[in-house]
């Protein structure tokens, strides 16, 4: 238990870092998605949101978005999230920084420490650099994806558009359909659908479904169809080529056919099964146009929108761990 600054007793988010779902318990989790909650009118309001209080919770907080792989949802999500809560945000161009010229992840991490930010976001294509950064750093570390291992606020953000539109994660099947085996998104919302009750399936070509995932307490099909039976949220994976050396399926059609999303395979889900995908989405390989379009079940666009809800809170949360923090140095 610590303290909000208040005097009140808080049990809230109480680490320093968000590096990945694994090992948050279920009252964690059920915080930061009942702070993004409180977050969804900030984002979605049109009529300017000048005097709002919130919008001044991050001043004089400086935040670096260290992206060392392409994004474009997740990079612009932080940097809006920080933004409408009032921080400095810079965006470490990579590609033109030292680290091209052959600066280690260390070195740079040192560097950005030597400019004092209060929060770091990271994304990396090695599993565990943003965990190695937070040891080296002073400053809080968000993990956005590293490798094929979490992908924390992508998984944040799927329990809260799942929790708006059916109330609830526990007791609900969701099938996740895809390349699981290089799928952070898949590891991250594996560990919080579990956490929070869900029943979770995974399903995939066998090259591409990792070994003893069941481990993982999840139910693994080789079979989409008998996958999806009755299932309440079908989320979709890209095949995550940049992670795979040599050839895991046969061909893009072959793929399509066995493990594509169309009406005729969704007709196994519940009627009222909702479609997601983390984006970036490879039409006619992973999912059909016409379904990844239908609005009535497809709730692709309002992942986007809760993207940057979630990292508003996310943000919000680990500054007021900073705050509790300094609070005890006193
Ligand atoms: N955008 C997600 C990620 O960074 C999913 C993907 O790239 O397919 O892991």
């Amino acid at each position: 238990m610590t303290t909000d600054g208040t005097g009140s007793d808080f049990i809230g988010y109480p680490h320093r870092h968000l590096l990945g779902i694994e090992g948050l318990t279920a009252s964690e989790i059920r915080y930061l998605l009942d702070l993004s909650e409180s977050y969804v009118d900030l984002n979605s309001r049109s009529d300017g949101r000048d005097g709002d209080p919130r919008c001044r919770l991050l001043a004089g907080r400086t935040l670096v978005n260290l992206f060392f792989e392409n994004s474009t949802r997740t990079l612009t999500s932080f940097e809006l999230a920080g933004k409408l809560l009032g921080a400095e945000v810079i965006n470490m161009a990579v590609a033109t920084s030292s680290v091209k010229k052959g600066e280690t992840l260390i070195d740079t991490a040192m560097t950005l420490n030597a400019m004092h930010p209060d929060l770091l976001v990271v994304r990396h294509d090695q599993s565990g650099a943003a965990k190695l950064l937070s040891e080296k750093v002073n400053c809080a570390v968000i993990n956005a994806g590293d490798g094929s291992h979490e992908h924390p606020t992508q998984a944040l953000l799927d329990a809260l558009t799942v929790r708006q539109v059916k109330g609830r994660l526990e007791g609900l099947i969701v099938a996740i359909c895809g390349d699981i085996m290089h799928s952070r998104v898949a590891r991250s919302n594996i560990h919080l659908l579990g956490t929070m009750g869900a029943q979770v399936r995974v399903i995939g070509p066998p090259t591409l479904m990792p070994p003893k995932i069941e481990r993982l307490g999840v139910a693994s099909f080789i079979d989409m169809r008998a996958g999806l039976k009755d299932a309440d949220i079908v989320m979709m994976l890209r095949l995550q080529v940049e992670r795979m050396q040599g050839a895991y399926v046969p061909s893009i059609r072959e793929y399509f056919r066995f493990f594509g999303l169309d009406y005729d395979k969704l007709g196994e889900a519940k009627d009222d099964a909702i479609i997601m995908h983390p984006g970036p989405m490879n039409r006619g390989v992973e999912i059909d146009s016409e379904v990844a379009d239908d609005y009535g079940r497809s709730l692709i666009r309002q992942q986007v929108e809760m993207g940057v809800t979630v990292r508003m809170a996310v943000l919000d949360a680990l500054t007021r761990q900073i705050r509790v923090e300094r609070k005890d140095e006193d």
